[in-house]
């Protein structure tokens, strides 16, 4: 039977009669009641019942048409009892002609129940959590049809909407937060970036809020509706055909899989039908999308999941047609501090958010390469990605902790962790403010050693770190993230700009530009690349820049250009020998000669030198030094190869310390040759920020460090707070120590005599 003709027509009337139950006077209560007898009326039915949650996953019986009345808030069955107790686990609709004898059935004598037959339950669903269960019962053994239950759990749209907006349930008596929807929730994700906030959920596409049910016009409605999807379909073709998908954010399956969707007829079929039931076409929207959440809470396939949040990021997108308008919450009145919420989101959205309010990122996707993670990387916020189902969970509005270290959110925390986040927090203030303090002191220990402090760079949005820190200048500025971040490869005049503005804003501090490090996992979506088994070590860094001159040649120019009168200093990434740092220099004497014959102004000052991240360099050391201007080591890269384990494999991560005989030992020999090379010599892998390690590479001599912003603070703090000499004898015999770990003794050290690190 077509519900959109004759036979869905009581479910029309029955529509409009509920609503103008919901917009009359008298308590919840009353309304409810009144609303379970007219269902049953409209139905046939002898009985109409609302089960409602209460804490503790309990269901208990709200209103009734046809039970007992005294039932009414005394029966009560736990989530899986009975057969309402099935509806809610299971959150999809349940037929029975004969439902007593379902092994599932749970008779309950106070209701009088056992004169009825047949059954059929619906979830009443809100936000994709069950929130209650709406029954019908017959005393034959009534075979509902598929319209009954797709009128019921229309009804139920409305009923839920009674439940949650009203005052049904007081929210001390009851227990509010213990309603499923509102209970404390810990997710967990991957870290995209580390660091601990607080804030309100905003959602970066929020969901549409429904201010009418049933429809006025239902023919104008399904004329809405068909023009919305319609026009959406149109948006996703023109998605598609523009040759930038990548770079927007959005990936080409995920459009194809919308395109999909939206061309599939059960989709729309099923929106167009709750139209034709007389729901308002937001309203039909909204249903489908319920139905597809409780759908996805069951799935355990994890390909039918994710079809299933297509689906939910679908009808967001259909509401979004409905309403005329892009939905975004970036132009919205936002909340002081908020923690912003999506599937996935390209890195220019990201900056349309006010900086000074954001204070987390939490994405239903999302990899430690993605452009919005850099972005935020920059913007110093936690994120937490690979959030499964983040979206269906959270409520605009929910207070959410996002932990980027321990790579979880929890959604409406309870005071007793909010009290600890907040102290953590507190603390984390009251650190930053005695940084602070010392940002205009020199890092120099108090035996008078002068510790040269950098920051790493890679946008223009970390320009006023160098400011904020004090730093000396930027050690590394990891030019591949300007690539990565663009559509196309951009052309040397607007690269040359770009480096004037970096070399601009840190005026007189050196930066020292690294050429592009791509490859691996760090690509370009304008340039295709072969599948590396092996990425770490594959086709990277300097070995794709003298395999493919043309990039690197432009880069080396551009920089040239754009340090015109300044000093300019460039390193090398991934250089495994001597034979690939005269290469990548010859490439830079030649664009050097050609912007000398082009009359440009060369650098006043230009330094050339290497990274020393492949272990083979290591034992170049005397071929390569007379030739490099300065070596600085990748520490990062280095200690992977020298473990021969992978940076990124959490698994491996706290296997090997960098704070290791082994390593400390190649540090210091390194130190002895750029030594007696006067070679300078600086770290700017991550071990330089951390102040134990900072600790063991000053003691062992390096004057150099480049590091994370935010760790400018903490090494100063250390290196203003040693002594040294003391530490001297600690270090002495590198061969005397523990292969394994310096750590604990360092550690010690640091308590015996009062070093912050
Ligand atoms: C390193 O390897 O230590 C380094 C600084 O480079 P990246 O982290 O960009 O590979
Ligand atoms: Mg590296």
């Amino acid at each position: 039977m077509e519900p959109g003709g004759a036979a869905a027509t009581p479910s029309r009337r029955l529509l409009r009669r509920l609503r103008d139950a919901m917009a009359g006077t008298g308590s919840a209560q009353s309304k409810l009641d009144a609303i379970v007898r007219m269902i049953a009326a409209d139905m046939v039915a002898e009985v109409c019942s609302c089960y409602l949650m209460r804490p503790g996953e309990v269901l208990e019986l709200f209103a009734t048409e046809g039970l007992r009345p005294e039932a009414v808030h005394n029966t009560r069955l736990r989530v899986g009892e009975g057969l309402v107790g099935v509806v809610a686990a299971t959150a999809l609709p349940l037929s029975l002609a004969d439902a007593q004898s379902h092994p599932d059935f749970a008779y309950r004598p106070e209701t009088g129940e056992e004169i009825y037959h047949s059954l059929l339950g619906v979830p009443l669903l809100r936000g994709g959590h069950v929130v209650g269960v709406l029954v019908v019962q017959n005393r034959t053994q009534r075979h509902y049809s598929e319209d009954d239950a797709e009128t019921l759990q229309t009804v139920a749209m409305i009923v839920a909407e009674l439940a949650a907006t009203s005052e049904l349930i007081p929210p001390g008596a009851l227990g509010e937060a213990n309603w499923p929807m509102l209970r404390a929730l810990r997710l967990e994700g991957v870290r995209l970036n580390g660091g601990l906030a607080r804030g309100s959920a905003v959602l970066h596409e929020p969901r549409v809020v429904i201010k009418q049910i049933v429809a006025e016009d239902p023919a104008a409605e399904l004329r809405r509706v068909r023009a919305a999807i319609a026009a959406m379909r149109q948006a996703i073709d023109e998605m598609l055909a523009a040759d930038d998908v990548a770079g927007g954010g959005e990936h080409r399956d995920v459009l194809e899989a919308y395109r999909m969707f939206a061309a599939d007829g059960g989709w729309t079929r099923r929106i167009v039908e709750a139209v034709q039931s007389g729901l308002t076409a937001e309203a039909a929207v909204q249903k489908v999308q319920d139905d597809n959440r409780a759908r996805m809470a069951q799935a355990t396939d994890p390909y039918l999941r994710d079809r299933l949040a297509d689906l939910e990021d679908l009808g967001n997108r259909l509401q979004q047609h409905l309403a005329g308008r892009s939905l975004t919450a970036a132009g919205a009145e936002l909340p002081d501090e908020f923690v912003l919420f999506a599937r996935e989101m390209g890195p220019a959205e990201l900056l349309d958010y006010d900086r000074k309010r954001l204070k987390g990122l939490v994405l239903e996707e999302g990899a430690p390469t993605s452009h919005v993670a850099i972005i935020a990387r920059a913007l110093d916020i936690p994120v937490v990605g690979r959030v499964g189902n983040a979206l269906v969970k959270v409520e605009a509005g929910d207070t959410v902790i996002v932990d980027g270290d321990e790579a979880q959110i929890v959604l409406r925390p309870g005071e007793d962790l909010m009290q600890a986040v907040s102290a953590r927090l507190e603390a984390r203030a009251g650190e930053r403010l005695r940084y602070a303090a010392v940002r205009e002191l020199p890092a120099e220990t108090r035996d008078g050693a002068r510790v040269s402090l950098n920051i790493n760079a890679g946008l223009l949005l970390d320009l006023p770190h160098l400011d904020e820190t004090g730093a000396d200048g930027i050690g590394l500025f990891r030019t591949e993230l300007l690539f990565m971040l663009r559509e196309r490869l951009p052309n040397v005049t607007q690269q040359v700009q770009t480096y004037r503005r970096v070399l601009e804003q840190a005026g007189s501090r050196p930066v020292t530009f690294r050429t592009l490090d791509i490859g691996g996992d760090k690509l370009l979506p304008y340039m295709t690349s072969a599948h590396d088994e092996n990425p770490a070590m594959g086709w990277r860094a300097i070995r794709i820049s003298l395999d493919r001159p043309a990039l690197l040649r432009q880069q080396l120019r551009a920089m040239i250009q754009a340090a015109s009168a300044q000093h300019l200093r460039i390193m090398f990434p991934m250089v495994a020998d001597c034979a690939e740092f005269d290469q990548a220099r010859a490439i830079f004497d030649l664009e050097s000669a050609r912007a000398a014959n082009q009359g440009h102004e060369p650098p006043s000052r230009v330094e050339i030198g290497v990274m020393l991240e492949v272990p083979a360099l290591f034992f170049e050391l005397p071929q390569l030094l007379p030739k490099v201007d300065f070596v600085s080591v990748g520490t990062n890269d280095l200690v992977q190869f020298l473990y021969a384990a992978d940076r990124n494999n959490p698994r491996l991560s706290d296997r090997y310390d960098s704070l290791s005989g082994p390593v400390l030992r190649l540090m210091r020999q390194l130190v002895a040759a750029c030594d007696d090379h006067r070679v300078p010599l600086a770290i700017c892998g991550e071990m330089a920020g951390e102040p134990l390690a900072a600790l063991a590479l000053i003691g062992i001599g390096l004057r150099s460090l480049s590091m994370s912003p935010a760790k400018v603070g903490p090494v100063k703090e250390m290196v203003r707070s040693v002594d040294l000499g003391s530490l001297a004898p600690l270090l002495a015999d590198l061969d005397e120590l523990p292969s394994r770990s310096l750590r604990g003794k360092l550690r010690d050290f640091a308590r015996d005599h009062g070093v912050a690190a």
